[in-house]
């Protein structure tokens, strides 16, 4: 299978869906990891430009780590436009290169207008491009995508119907998300936030909601030509 997420920023991966695009690698799937956002207003000090080239490299070194292929939108936070045509395009592009059996994206209910955004670019980047006519030049057509939802930040206001065990992923999952050096510093020092532990917190509550150490949780965009009948999770 092929799997590609399709998040905001630069660490949304890890601090949604890497336990399970490990255990999708595991199972012989092709994992591309897209953050659309380059991450630019994501500290207090360190100005937009530096902090994209930081953030490009954590990305990166994060994705080495687990053997995806991180794909980079380079869009500037908080400019995130799923109305935005040459937003569109970008994401349209993507997916036809990618091709994609599943496609990981952000809740619709989360909590910033820049993850919401991508969810919006996602659904009509995903229908559109299905069709072969329109704009050719940014690849073949592809099928119209099954999505899944990955956690809302911090799971407020999202129950979850689909659970993946990532236990035995837990370790290299932190280790990934310890390549964002960037912004586990800035929470830390700056909103007090401890990522690490929020993130090991997060999971095991999700393991208890299923009855293992650790779990992602995810839902099922219901819409038509989007479903199939067998899990494509892991
Ligand atoms: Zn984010």
């Amino acid at each position: 299978m092929r799997v590609l997420s399709i998040l905001c920023h630069p660490d949304d991966m890890e601090l949604t869906c890497a336990g399970t695009l490990i255990k999708c690698r595991k199972r012989g799937d092709d994992v591309f990891a897209c953050h659309l956002a380059n991450g630019n207003m994501g500290h207090e000090v360190i100005p937009p430009d530096e902090l994209r080239e930081i953030r490009t490299r954590e990305a990166e070194n994060a994705g080495k780590l687990a053997g995806f292929e991180v794909i980079n939108g380079d869009i500037g936070d908080l400019t995130l436009n799923g109305s935005d045509f040459e937003q569109v395009k970008k994401v349209i592009r993507i997916i036809r290169y990618v091709r994609p059996d599943m496609i990981i994206t952000h809740d619709p209910a989360d909590y910033c207008s820049d993850h919401t955004e991508v969810y919006r670019l996602v659904f009509n980047a995903s229908f559109s491009a299905s069709c072969p006519h329109f704009h050719p030049e940014l690849g073949g057509a592809t099928k119209v995508t099954p999505i899944y939802f990955a956690e809302t930040s911090y799971a407020v206001n999202a129950v979850y119907k689909e659970y993946v065990d990532i236990t035995e992923e837990m370790d290299l999952k932190m280790e990934m998300l310890a390549c964002h050096k960037s912004q586990i510093d800035w929470l830390r020092d700056h909103d007090r936030i401890d990522v690490i532990h929020n993130e090991t917190i997060k999971a095991a509550d999700r393991g208890i909601q299923c009855g293992v150490k650790y779990a992602e949780g995810f839902n099922q965009l219901l819409a038509a030509q989007r479903l199939v009948p067998y899990r494509m999770l892991p």
